[in-house]
C-alpha cells in the first residue's frame, strides 16, 4: 500500500499546552519530527507508548518518555499501517488498523477472564465501566480538578484581562447560566491569549477559550453558541468521562477513595486530554442539542451555533492553530442536524448592550508586542 512520505500531526512538549505543528516522516526504526524552525528530532519506535488511536476515526497519539511526557497527534491514523510496513520497526505494540474489529472482541474477552477489569478501562477505554465510575467521582472533587487544570493552561500562557472584554464575556456567560435551576457550580470563562483557534471545558465549570477564537466569532451569538456546547459538555459529564477513560488509573483510584493530594500531577495530563482527544459523536450531538436549548432558554439567537461551526469548516488550517475544529469537525451531518433545530425565523431574541461593538471587543486582547505568539 502507498502512503504519504510526510505526514502531518501537533507536538505537546509537555510543559506548555500549546501545540506545535510538525511534519512526520516514517523511517526504518523511528518517527523522525520535523519543526517548523528547522531541527529534527528521534523518536525510536521502541520508546513510544500508543495511548489513542486504537478505534476508528480516532486520532492517533503518541507519548513520550515518564509521567507528563511529550506527546503527538496525528489525525491520520494510516500512519499507524505506515509504520508497520517498516521492515524490524519493532511497532508490534502500537495498534494495527486491520485486526479494529477483533479488538473489540479480545476486550470483552479480556475482561470476562477476570483481568482486573479498571485496567481493562485504561488499556481499551471500556465505555460502559468508565461511565459509572465517572458518576461515582465527588463533585468537591471534580470542582478542585477543574481549578488545578484552569491553573495549568494558565501558568505559561497569560490569560486576557481587559475589563472590558471580561465583561462582555462573562455577561454572555451570565445570561446563559442563569435560567438553569440546578446548577451543580459557578461556570466561569478564562481567555487565554494564544492564537489557538480552540475553547474547552474543565470539570467544575471552567471554561478557557482560547483569543485565536474570540476573534473568530463575528457576533456575541456566535461567541453563546461556542460557551453553550461546551457547557453542555461540563453538565452532561461527556468532560469528567473523557478523563476518567484517557488518565492514569492512579488519578481515579485517588479520586474514588476521596484522596486530593496527588490531584495537581494529574492536572496537566488531563488538561493535554481535555484539549485533544474528541468526544464521542454522540456526545457531540448531546452537546449541539442541549446547547440549542440553553441558548433559546437564555433568549439568545441559536443560529450562532451553527454559522460559527459552518465558518470553522471553511477556514484553512494553519499550522495546527485550528485546533478546535480537528476536535468539532463542521461535517455536513452535523450543519444539517442544527439546521433542522433552528426555531421559526420569526422567533425574537434579546440583544447584548454591546452588540454592535463586538468586533471591537474580540480583538481587545491582543496587543501589537503579542500579535505572532
Ligand atoms: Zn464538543
Amino acid at each position: 500500500m502507498a502512503h504519504p512520505t510526510e505526514w502531518k500531526g501537533s507536538y505537546y512538549d509537555g510543559q506548555s499546552l500549546i501545540p506545535q505543528h510538525v511534519t512526520l516522516t516514517v523511517e526504518a526504526v523511528s518517527l523522525n519530527l520535523h519543526f517548523a524552525d528547522g531541527t529534527t528530532r528521534i523518536w525510536p519506535y521502541q520508546e513510544l507508548r500508543q495511548t489513542q488511536g486504537r478505534y476508528s476515526g480516532e486520532e492517533v497519539r503518541f507519548e513520550r518518555g515518564t509521567g507528563i511526557g511529550e506527546t503527538l497527534v496525528i489525525p491520520s491514523a494510516n500512519i499507524l499501517l505506515a509504520i508497520h510496513e517498516q521492515e524490524g520497526s519493532h511497532a508490534g505494540h502500537f495498534h494495527h488498523p486491520g485486526t479494529r474489529r477483533t479488538r473489540v472482541y479480545w476486550t470483552v474477552l479480556a475482561a470476562l477472564a477476570s483481568i482486573p477489569i479498571i485496567y481493562g478501562i485504561f488499556t481499551w477505554g471500556i465505555p460502559w465501566l468508565a461511565r459509572p465510575i465517572t458518576s461515582a467521582i465527588p463533585l468537591s472533587w471534580e470542582i478542585q480538578l477543574g481549578q488545578f487544570i484552569q491553573q495549568e493552561v494558565t501558568t505559561g500562557t497569560p490569560v486576557c484581562n481587559n475589563p472590558k472584554l471580561i465583561h462582555a464575556v462573562e455577561s454572555i456567560m451570565t445570561a446563559l447560566t442563569d435560567p438553569i435551576d440546578t446548577l451543580p457550580y459557578r461556570f466561569q470563562v478564562t481567555v487565554v491569549d494564544s492564537s489557538v483557534v480552540n475553547a474547552m471545558a474543565a470539570p467544575g465549570g471552567y471554561v478557557l477559550v482560547f483569543r485565536g477564537l474570540l476573534q473568530d466569532t463575528a457576533s456575541p451569538e456566535e461567541f453563546a453558541g461556542v460557551l453553550a456546547h461546551e457547557i453542555q459538555h461540563v453538565l452532561l459529564q461527556h468532560t469528567m468521562h473523557l478523563i476518567v477513560r484517557h488518565v492514569s488509573m492512579a488519578f481515579v483510584i485517588a479520586a474514588l477513595t476521596g484522596d486530593a493530594s496527588g490531584m495537581v500531577s494529574y492536572a496537566l495530563q488531563a488538561a493535554q486530554t481535555l484539549q485533544t482527544l474528541s468526544y464521542s459523536r454522540d456526545a457531540e450531538d448531546q452537546a449541539d442539542e442541549q446547547g440549542f436549548q440553553l441558548l433559546q432558554r437564555a433568549g439568545i439567537n441559536p443560529e450562532g451555533m451553527l454559522t460559527f461551526f459552518a465558518k470553522l469548516g471553511k477556514e484553512q488550517p494553519a499550522d495546527g492553530v485550528l485546533r478546535y475544529l480537528s476536535t468539532h469537525p463542521a461535517t455536513q451531518d452535523r450543519l444539517a442536524h442544527l439546521k433542522a433545530l433552528l426555531p421559526p425565523a420569526s422567533t425574537t431574541y434579546q440583544a447584548f448592550p454591546f452588540q454592535a461593538e463586538w468586533s471591537d471587543i474580540n480583538t481587545l486582547c491582543e496587543s501589537p508586542l503579542k500579535a505572532s505568539s
